[in-house]
């Protein structure tokens, strides 16, 4: 049976170009498409993990290691100190719009409030 892909895996594995700007083992990172900030990269696992509901206690040291890929990205990108926001967005209520986890680092510019919320 055919493996589950998904469009970031196809980035992952450079059958689709993006701008990648950090690569290991377990995760991938590359700018966002359509940035909502100056800065704005995606941290993805390499692995398909659709959202957060799938991940598993297994999984800690993915998510931690995420989160440091992104605060050293921070840094590298020069955002580290004005400060920047990290994002993860779940299922319809949440934004979600790719079904494969990825943490968005955003920052570049003051972000506003945490929420818009719709009328
Ligand atoms: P989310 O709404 O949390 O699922 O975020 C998905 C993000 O993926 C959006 O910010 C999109 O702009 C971004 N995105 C979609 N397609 C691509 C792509 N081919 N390369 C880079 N980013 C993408």
């Amino acid at each position: 049976m055919e493996r589950e892909s998904s469009l970031f895996t196809q980035i992952i594995q450079r059958q689709r170009p993006a701008d990648i700007l950090y690569q290991d083992e377990q995760v991938t990172a590359f700018r966002d498409i359509a940035p909502a900030a100056p800065v704005h990269v995606l941290i993805v696992p390499n692995r398909l993990i659709k959202t957060l509901n799938d991940l598993q206690s297994s999984d800690t040291g993915l998510v931690g290691h995420m989160v440091l890929v992104a605060t050293d990205l921070a840094r590298q990108q020069g955002i580290a100190d004005d400060g920047y926001r990290l994002i993860i967005n779940c299922n319809q209520h949440g934004g979600q719009v790719v079904p494969h986890l990825h943490l968005h680092l955003v920052g570049g510019h003051p972000l506003g409030p945490l929420l818009n919320h719709p009328d």
